[in-house]
């Protein structure tokens, strides 16, 4: 039986004609596809008046939006511990302090109230995870943040086509950003972007990704180089290659694809689940979820004799997250009540699921899930 990995990216033979296409072009750098990846994103999401620029991680998208926002050495942002450290270290890089606020029982995202209680005169921006692709309070983060004039830089690396009320996030609020890492939804290998309704902001990030030179982006975008240029400003080297951006363009055509088959499998999890004692499912029928993962909650302590049984029927099963407040380089942080995160880091349990997942993959999740908890053939 072969064993079922949490993640498998969807890697087709239109992946490699695009690929192979952009090889042998023989423009490696930023370039044309770079310009057309982030064309591409800007539609899928429908933007108005809103700018994307695309960089090699998300990580560092992050850290452009930081920036820009003029977060720096004295600085508090919020975010949750529940999350992926990727967002505490890009904080960090900016010589600026991560502060921890708890979630919600509900979405997992962060809870606002308590939020408010960590606001100081050194906050200066809040970053909310759109945990497992499904929204946050963010009206509740937005309402915050303007009675505290607070900078909002919105995580959506797990959210990448989600829909509030009707609006793709990014299309909306402050900035938004996400990744398109090797596990996401849309891959470019490595990747990210970020999503402000600022042109003007937009542009110091654009000049910022490629090591702060002025006019470098603009002929780039045209496979050419500037050879007389200035040098403006801090700069970074996190621009996105036309190699891995051919990569990005040749998922994100086929992105509603991956997020309708990834909603189905949810469902199929959902409908499963739901009956079993002992569990809690994900609070969304999926219509306006682009899930990244299907986190399961499990109680009465026997998450970890889950992960077990599912590994004996050579399932895999992830973990997300540890608490990043339980991390050595991170555990002197700034923290309110973690009441819920400690509670729920326990019980999460993710279970596999890819973009077009092989109908016997879902059967065998299902069936080994339900065997455990109804207690039979252990
Ligand atoms: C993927 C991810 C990131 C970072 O994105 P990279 O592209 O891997 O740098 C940050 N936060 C969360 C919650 C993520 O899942």
């Amino acid at each position: 039986m072969p064993r079922i990995p949490v993640f498998a990216p969807h890697i087709g033979a239109d992946t490699l004609e695009h690929l192979s296409g952009a090889l042998a072009a023989g423009w490696l750098g930023m370039g044309v596809l770079t310009r057309e990846f982030e064309e591409r994103i800007a539609a899928f999401l429908g933007l108005e008046n809103r700018y994307v620029l695309v960089t090699n991680t998300g990580t560092s998208a992050f850290h452009l939006a930081l920036r820009a926002a003029g977060v720096g050495p004295g600085d508090e942002v919020i975010t949750t511990s529940f999350n992926y450290v990727a967002d505490h270290q890009a904080i960090r890089a900016c010589g600026a302090e991560p502060v921890m606020c708890d979630i919600r029982d509900d979405n997992l995202g962060i809870d606002v109230e308590k939020a408010e209680a960590l606001v100081s005169p050194r906050t200066k921006a809040i970053d909310p995870l759109h945990f497992a692709g499904i929204p946050c309070d963010i009206d509740g983060v937005h309402t915050l943040a303007a009675k505290h004039g607070l900078r909002v830089l919105e995580d959506a690396t797990h959210a990448f086509g989600t829909r509030h009320r009707g609006r793709k996030l990014g299309t909306f609020g402050d900035v938004t950003w996400f990744s398109f890492d090797p596990v996401k939804v849309v891959t470019s290998i490595d990747g990210g972007c970020v999503v402000t309704g600022s042109e003007e902001e937009m542009q110091r990030m654009q000049r910022m990704r490629i090591l702060g030179v002025d006019k470098d982006t603009t002929e780039r975008y045209k496979n050419r180089r500037a050879w007389e240029y200035d040098v403006v400003s801090e700069g970074y080297r996190y621009h996105l290659t036309n190699i891995m951006a051919s990569v990005g363009i040749s998922q994100i055509k086929r992105v509603d694809e991956f997020i309708a088959s990834r909603q189905r499998v949810c469902r199929r999890y959902t409908e499963a689940f739901s009956a079993l004692p002992g569990v809690r499912v994900p609070q969304t029928d999926f219509a306006d979820v682009s899930p990244f993962i299907y986190s399961l909650r499990v109680l009465d302590r026997r998450r970890d004799a889950l992960v077990a049984h599912l590994q004996s029927r050579e399932i895999d099963a992830g973990i997300h997250f540890i608490p990043v407040h339980k991390h050595s380089h991170f555990a002197a942080c700034r923290r309110g009540d973690m009441a819920v995160t400690e509670k729920v880091c326990g019980e999460v349990v993710t279970l596999p699921l890819h973009s077009n997942m092989q109908e016997a993959f879902v059967e065998r999740v299902t069936g080994a899930v339900g065997e455990f908890f109804r207690g039979h053939s252990r």
